[in-house]
Parts: structure tokens; C-alpha cells; sequence
């Protein structure tokens, strides 16, 4: 047996308030002043929501603003790269992506498509990125994937939606500053806290399970509880708690994988766009018969919290969309595994999940 030898995030600063510290952690990684650091920020925050410090811009620097309403995709970072490439004298200082999963998944591509030839389509998979990726900065403003502290960004491709899995992926340094998190809608802090509680229950519940991930499941599993369904903590105490939740299911799943509800949400995401977070909800919803205990907890926390979700998304779906969903689901080998064991296929068919997700 050869086990895996994992890259982290090499630095992490946590605390209310440390967002300020941005331009101190930069400037010695600032490489000359023709290499600008670029800023990949959610456009959420060019109009809607003030961030609490000016971003620390100097020589050419360069901000670009990102929509979140779509997933990445690998066309989208290619653009940005040349983007980058053409308008700047020299390879950026760093990349620092500010947002959530979505922005700071576009922040790791980027970063590692500045140093690797081609497309980023072409890297899609486990451990095909040659070159290390340009200095990157992970600073999340929403909490739940994991995206922070992970060894992958998730990118939809022409032909699959799968992650950019490499040592060169993670960040080098993340800034937790839970306060940034203070104005996410309800229904989207649900859904993307409800990914690190599923996370946690796949990850626990998983045939990969072994004490590193157990340990840090467990964690995030007894926050997410806690959050989810205690009335008694205040707004920040929650915001702390969740965003610490997050980085313990994202390297829960670092040493296991996720299972039935990622597989599903891929198929979804791929075919109809629906977004990691809510599709997590719309499948983990159904799926009692793979985690009874956990689907009992998450239907207690939507009540809770009166989130409804979508219902007969794929009442009008064709055969050919079926089967595209099914196609993509089925292709994610290690969630299957991972979630049912080696003879996975024996238990999920084509016609069972093609009933499950007719129940959507
Ligand atoms: P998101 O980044 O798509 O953002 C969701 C919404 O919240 C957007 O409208 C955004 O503008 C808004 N938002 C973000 N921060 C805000 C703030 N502080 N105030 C107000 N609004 C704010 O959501 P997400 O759930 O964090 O990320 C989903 C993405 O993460 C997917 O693309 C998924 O594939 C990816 N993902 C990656 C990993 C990984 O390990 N790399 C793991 C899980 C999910
Ligand atoms: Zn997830």
C-alpha cells in the first residue's frame, strides 16, 4: 500500500477583521513592479456588498470583477489567462481570488494555467498539471465548500464538469476573515453551508474512511449541527464556526471523497447548471435509502431554517438529458466507490438512477 502524500495550504491566517491585512501579506511576494498581482473578486462586490478595506492595488495590479451566476468553466479561464498574458509586461505576483467557490476555483485554474501550456480542459482529472502554479491567495466571503483549503477546482469542460485535482492546486496562502461572509442571503448560506454537512456525512459514511478524515468529519459534522439547528448563537459566533466547519469538511474529503449526493449534483449541474450547492440539496433530499441518519438531520435543519427547494427540475427532462446526467454521474468512479464500496455498479444501475433523478 502506498499512501497519498498530501499538499496544504502553507499559510492561513484566521480572524475578524484580517481582511486588512492583505496588502502586508502581499507585498513581499510582489515580484517587480511589471508583475501585477491580479484580483479575481465576485462582482457581487463591484455594486451590491462594500468590502470592508480597499483592495491594496499598486503599479499595474489589476481587478476583475467575476460572475458567480454561472460555474466555472474551462473556456472561462482560458479567456482569462490570455487576458492576463496580454495585458501584462510579465507573469503575475500572484492571483488572489476573492469570493466564493466559484471565484476562488477560477483563482486556482488561473493560477495554474499561467505556467501550463494549452487549455485547461486538458487538465481535467487526477495529477496532470506538470508546471507549479503562480503564488495564489484564497479569501473566502461565503462558507461551505471547502474550496479554501482543497487539492481541486471544479470546472465544467466541453465534455465533463471535474476538478483540475493536482499538488499545484491548493492555495499558499488563505485569509479566513469570517466577517466577510456577514451579507450572504439566507437561502445561499444554506445551501453552501449544507455542502460541508454533506460533505461530512459522505465523507463519514464513506468506505474510504480512515481517522485523518474521521477526525476532521466529525468536527465539521457536530459544527454544522450546532449551526444549523441551536437558536442560541449570535450572527458572528456563527460565522466563525461555520467558515472553521468548512475548512474541516474540505479536508475531511482531502484523505476520503465525497459520495451519492456529488455524483448526483455533477449529473445535474452538468445537464441543467443547477449550482454545487442547491443541486447538493435537491439530490441529498432523496437519498434516505444511502444516508437515513443524515437526510433525517438536514430535513430537520431546512425546516428550521423554512428553506423550500425546487421541485420537478427534471419533470421535462428528454432521454438524451437522462442520459447525459447519468453518463457524467456515473463517470465519478471514486465517489461511487467510495460511497458503496467496490462493487458500486452491482448497486447503482443505470434505471436506479435514472428513478432518482426522475424524483427531482
Ligand atoms: P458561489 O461562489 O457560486 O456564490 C454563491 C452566491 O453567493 C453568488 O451569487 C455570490 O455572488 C454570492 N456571494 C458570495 N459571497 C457573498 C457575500 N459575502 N455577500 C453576498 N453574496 C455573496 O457559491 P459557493 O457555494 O461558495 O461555490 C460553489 C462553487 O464551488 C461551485 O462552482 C462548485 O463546483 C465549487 N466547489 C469547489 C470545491 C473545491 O474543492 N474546489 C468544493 C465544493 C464546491
Ligand atoms: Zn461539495
Amino acid at each position: 500500500m502506498s499512501y497519498k502524500n498530501y499538499p496544504m495550504v502553507s499559510r492561513v491566517v484566521f480572524g475578524r477583521g484580517s481582511f486588512s491585512q492583505l496588502a502586508d501579506i502581499l507585498a513581499p511576494k510582489r515580484l517587480g513592479i511589471n508583475a501585477p498581482f491580479i484580483f479575481l473578486i465576485d462582482d457581487v462586490f463591484e455594486k451590491n456588498v462594500a468590502l470592508p478595506s480597499p483592495i491594496p492595488t499598486g503599479y499595474s495590479d489589476k481587478i476583475i470583477f467575476i460572475s458567480a451566476n454561472e460555474e466555472p468553466k474551462t473556456s472561462q479561464v482560458d479567456a482569462l489567462v490570455e487576458d492576463i498574458i496580454l495585458t501584462s509586461k510579465e507573469l503575475p505576483s500572484g492571483i488572489i481570488g476573492i469570493g466564493g467557490g466559484t471565484v476562488m476555483d477560477m483563482a486556482k485554474a488561473v493560477a495554474i494555467m499561467l505556467t501550463n501550456k494549452g487549455e485547461a480542459k486538458d487538465y481535467q482529472g487526477w495529477d496532470l498539471v506538470k508546471n507549479p502554479a503562480i503564488y495564489h491567495v484564497g479569501i473566502p466571503t461565503i462558507s461551505g465548500t471547502g474550496a479554501e483549503v482543497s487539492r481541486t477546482t471544479v470546472l465544467t469542460g466541453p465534455e465533463k464538469k471535474l476538478g483540475i485535482n493536482s499538488d499545484f492546486t491548493p492555495f499558499d496562502q488563505v485569509i479566513l476573515d469570517p466577517e466577510l461572509t456577514k451579507d450572504v442571503p439566507k437561502d445561499q448560506w444554506f445551501y453552501t453551508g449544507m455542502d460541508c454537512f454533506i460533505h461530512c456525512v459522505e465523507s463519514l459514511q464513506g468506505t474510504y474512511l480512515n481517522a485523518f478524515s474521521q477526525t476532521y468529519g466529525e468536527k465539521a459534522y457536530d459544527l454544522c449541527c450546532e449551526l444549523f439547528l441551536d437558536n442560541t448563537l449570535a450572527p458572528e459566533v456563527m460565522q466563525d464556526k461555520l467558515m472553521m466547519a468548512s475548512w474541516h469538511g474540505g479536508m475531511s474529503i482531502a484523505y476520503s471523497q465525497v459520495g451519492v449526493a456529488h455524483a448526483m449534483s455533477y449529473g445535474l449541474g452538468y445537464v441543467l447548471g443547477t449550482k454545487h450547492g442547491i443541486g447538493n440539496c435537491i439530490v441529498f433530499d432523496h437519498l434516505e435509502e444511502f444516508y437515513p441518519e443524515g437526510v433525517k438531520i438536514f430535513k430537520a435543519m431546512k425546516a428550521k431554517h423554512g428553506i423550500s427547494l425546487p421541485q420537478g427540475i427534471c419533470a421535462d427532462l428528454t432521454e438524451e438529458q437522462f442520459d447525459a446526467m447519468i453518463n457524467v454521474s456515473l463517470s465519478l468512479v471514486p465517489l461511487w466507490e467510495n460511497a458503496l464500496g467496490k462493487n458500486w455498479d452491482k448497486i447503482i444501475t443505470r434505471s436506479k438512477l435514472r428513478n432518482l433523478y426522475a424524483k427531482m
